[in-house]
């Protein structure tokens, strides 16, 4: 009874607030229990060779398991985060497991070669990154090649030379840079020269489109060509069609990430994709 009661004044406190601040609220002190509470899981998705059939590395995806809500995308409560001022707790929570899992595999004789992190843009300013990796690095005796972060084109805006020097300490741990969601920012073509990036993800929304849509198929080949000459090794995202898989194939498209090959996986169901994967190869 006295639960309906909340309840009901729970409904007219929110029919009073506007939908957002109270989602604000809410989420602001959610967050930092779910933190408490183990509520924020690591997935892990794994990328393709396309030359070998091989597994390259695997994306590290966060999961956030609401026990009332049930799952919460990160497209979702990530943008929040931000704007909440959480991120760089997050990020730092997510740079932490995963090093120790790359300890766990490891030990249990996965050879995973390398890892990728998704790093926010505010990551870059605020926050203090690369000590927070050199930590993580010597507290699980993780070599700095197992790590690549991924970061998206808004962590350089406005913030060049900072970015500059954060991703040349990176470089310096033997950390390999990757550049996510490429061809929807800004794609000021320059970063890839003047920033010492390594690897080049083309966004889904361009791989959703070929092979059939003329003048889309020539803008991921050209990114492919681009990518090469530059030699950066690129990586086609949100592959789910054979069509789409042979195309890149033929450009020489080096990897592959999506529903196709793998979805995300928990670290049970990769244990599983890995064993299957051994057997067969
Ligand atoms: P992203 O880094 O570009 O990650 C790729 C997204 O594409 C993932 O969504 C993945 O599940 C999804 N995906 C993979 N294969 C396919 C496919 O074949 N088709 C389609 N339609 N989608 C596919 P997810 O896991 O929902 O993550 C969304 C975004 O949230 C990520 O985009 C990344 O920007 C962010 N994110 C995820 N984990 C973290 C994290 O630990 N830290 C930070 N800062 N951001 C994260
Ligand atoms: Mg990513
Ligand atoms: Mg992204
Ligand atoms: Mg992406």
């Amino acid at each position: 009874r006295s639960k309906e009661l909340g309840r009901n004044s729970f409904q007219m406190y929110k029919a009073s607030m506007n939908a957002r601040s109270l989602e604000r609220l809410s989420m602001q002190s959610r967050f930092q229990s779910a933190l408490e509470n183990g509520e924020f899981e690591l997935y892990f998705q794994p990328l393709k060779c396309l030359a070998s059939g091989r597994v390259m590395s695997l994306e590290c995806l966060l999961r956030w398991q609401d026990p009332n809500l049930g799952m919460i995308s990160p497209g979702q409560f990530i943008p929040l985060a931000e704007e909440l001022g959480l991120i760089v707790k997050l990020d730092e929570w997510v740079i932490d497991r995963a090093c120790a899992q790359l300890a766990t595999w490891y030990q249990q004789g996965c050879e995973v070669r390398r890892l990728a992190i998704n790093v926010s843009a505010q990551h870059l300013t605020q926050g203090d990154l690369v000590n927070t990796l050199k930590s993580a690095l010597e507290k699980y005796d993780v070599m700095g090649r197992q790590i690549e972060l991924e970061l998206t084109e808004s962590c350089f805006v406005g913030n060049f030379q900072k970015a500059k020097k954060v991703l040349g300490e990176l470089k310096d741990l033997g950390i390999s840079i990757a550049l996510d969601d490429f061809g929807t920012g800004y794609s000021a073509l320059s970063y890839l020269t003047k920033l010492p990036i390594d690897i080049l993800k083309i966004d889904p929304s361009f791989i959703a489109k070929i092979p059939d849509e003329y003048g889309n198929s020539e803008v991921v080949s050209a990114i492919i060509a681009m990518a090469k000459a530059l030699k950066l090794y690129v990586v086609a995202e949100g592959v789910e069609k054979p069509e789409q898989m042979q195309f890149l194939q033929k450009l020489g498209c080096h990897a592959m990430q999506g529903y196709l090959y793998c979805k995300p996986l928990s670290q049970a169901a990769w244990a599983r994709f890995y064993q299957a994967e051994k057997l067969t190869s």
